[in-house]
């Protein structure tokens, strides 16, 4: 085993480097003191392992032995050695990497320590201080270890503390660190953005991950933790604050009865908990024919006709009444339902088109919006063709309206999806313009037919003259690149006014009409056709 050959290798030379063909030292090998990592899933993950062995001399002593092991791969990646340095880390003079180390890891586990972890987590407070981040911090503390220690030992205690950071350590990904503090204390940092609700699912992950009773030599020993949970920035603006948050929160866990998580503050375990809810009805909502879709007029200025409709999505929730797309859409993005729900905003929508003609009203075209999550993931041409089909409409009869964000990201997928669809012959709206990291060189990679003012230049329009330039600018370079430009937000005379003298084309808003329901824009068209 790969243990047998460093301890060999080890005795034989005191201090120094080995190397082993890879081929001999294949195959599983744990030994009991190497701390928490597997050895072998980090040499093959990351290609070294490092750690500290507890090593016997010839006249019996023990020692600590500090060990790196490497991998050596040959040009086609195969590993064919490993190369391992040691050195008697009670002799050695102290080298760097030892200081590193020692001081900053748990001996019993080998996983970073408080000080380590704090260290951790205050650059992570940094770095999500600059890219506005969130990160949450889990207190995990295990329910009556005092029981374990006092009837099986302390060596049975220190057994099931590693196996426990072994088992916690499973489902971490890149990014998060787990921690000992001491004692059945362990402290989990969930770096990248970590939501209050995803932070409750890495709880609850630990929970059911403990919830199996670990097997100590001949003792199955059933394991509860309670958790605690502090968010960055809610609950903490510095690591000392955030740890101390996790701890209070904990305690909350411990009053609770033991075996669950709490927030530290409590309006977070009710928000994810809410969250969590929101998820749930989400996912039944277009069974329980819930979804809905309402249509804004949009209208040529000039003319006062009417140029289309827009369709926007509602959800009739049972008990919160109807929630905004804003709130719903991220769910169900989140939850791999967007493929789905878009699928049957564009159904319903080209369905509706066919209903009002076949009612005598001249609807000229529906605009249907289209997020990137849908783009990237979910077969959007297919779905365009089959509602064509069905539905008999043209593809002129559709637009699909992206936020500009979309138009100048770098998914090649979501390019190539958008010339997709383009080709088929459906108009591309670039929607919410002016807003987004606007790359003027690259919104011509995408073949796109009209420009979309964002509300918030519109609204600006007889107060803020900057916004009143760039909506000047927007319509002006709409007619240089012969795209059609419509303004939305539209609420007022002045507004409209100013639109039209600026050569705005197209014009949308609640001056002429809010969004209503497939009935209500029957009534509204005949209303039109009187006057
Ligand atoms: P959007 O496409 O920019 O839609 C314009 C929003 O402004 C709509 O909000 C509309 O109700 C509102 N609005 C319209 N006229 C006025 C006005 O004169 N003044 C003001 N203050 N607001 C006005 P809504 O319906 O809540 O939709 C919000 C966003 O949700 C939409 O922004 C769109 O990005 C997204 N969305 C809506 N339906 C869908 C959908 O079916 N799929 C996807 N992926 N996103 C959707
Ligand atoms: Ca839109
Ligand atoms: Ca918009």
């Amino acid at each position: 085993s790969v243990v047998g050959w460093i301890r060999r290798a080890a005795r034989s030379r005191g201090l120094g480097t080995a190397v082993a063909r890879a081929a001999s030292t294949r195959g599983r090998a744990v030994p009991p003191k190497f701390g928490i990592a597997d050895p072998w899933s980090a040499l093959r993950s990351v290609g070294q392992w490092r750690g500290e062995i507890w090593n016997r001399r010839k006249d019996g002593e023990i020692y600590a032995e500090w060990l790196t092991i490497s991998t050596v791969n040959d040009a086609a990646g195969q590993t064919t050695h490993y190369v391992a340095i040691f050195s008697d880390a009670t002799q050695l003079k102290p080298s760097q990497e030892r200081m590193d180390f020692l001081p900053n890891h748990d001996a019993l586990t080998g996983l970073p320590n408080r000080i380590l972890l704090q260290d951790r987590l205050s650059q992570a407070i940094r770095r999500a201080q600059r890219e506005r981040g969130r990160l949450a911090l889990l207190f995990v503390d295990l329910d009556r270890f005092k029981k374990v220690n006092d009837t099986l030992g302390h060596e049975v205690g220190d057994r099931l503390l590693e196996a426990v950071a072994r088992r916690l350590g499973e489902r971490l990904r890149g990014a998060d660190t787990l921690s000992r503090l001491g004692g059945d204390e362990f402290l989990i940092l969930l770096d990248g953005h970590s939501s209050a609700a995803g932070a409750a699912a890495a709880a609850q992950a630990c929970l059911d991950l403990l919830r199996s009773p670990l097997q100590i030599d001949t003792h199955a020993i059933p394991l509860s933790a309670s958790i605690g949970i502090s968010l960055y920035p809610t609950d903490g603006m510095d690591a000392e604050t955030l740890i101390r948050s996790a701890d209070l929160a904990m305690y909350h866990a411990k009053e609770r009865g033991r075996g669950n998580y709490q927030f530290h503050a409590p309006e977070m375990s009710i928000a994810a908990q809410e969250q969590h809810a929101l998820e749930n009805a989400l996912r039944g909502a277009l069974a329980r024919g819930e979804l809905g879709l309402l249509y804004q007029p949009q209208i040529e200025l000039a003319t006062g006709h009417l140029w289309g409709v827009e369709a926007l999505a509602r959800w009739a929730h049972p008990d919160l009444g109807a929630v905004a797309p804003e709130r719903f859409i991220p769910v169900a993005e989140r939850i791999g339902l967007i493929g789905e729900l878009g699928e049957w905003v564009l159904t319903e929508a080209c369905r509706q088109l066919v209903r009002w003609r076949t009612a005598g009203f001249a609807v000229p075209r529906i605009a249907v919006n289209v997020s990137i999550q849908q783009l990237a993931r979910s077969n959007l041409l297919p779905t365009l063709q089959r509602c064509l089909v069905e539905s008999g409409l043209v593809p002129e009869d559709l637009e699909v309206e992206v936020t500009e964000s979309v138009i100048v990201g770098d998914n090649a997928r979501v390019i190539t999806a958008l010339s997709d669809l383009r080709s088929l012959g459906i108009s591309l709206v670039v929607d919410d313009f002016g807003t987004g990291a606007c790359a003027l060189g690259r919104i011509n990679r995408v073949p796109i037919d009209r420009l979309k003012i964002h509300g918030s230049f519109i609204r600006c329009i007889g107060r803020g003259q900057s916004e009143e330039a760039i909506t000047r600018a927007i319509i002006d370079l709409g007619r240089d690149l012969g795209l059609a430009v419509i303004a939305e937000g539209v609420e007022r005379e002045d507004q409209s006014a100013f639109l039209q003298a600026a050569g705005c084309r197209l014009a949308q808003g609640y001056l002429f009409g809010e969004p209503m329901d497939a009935d209500a824009l029957g009534v509204y068209l005949g209303r039109a056709a009187v006057h």
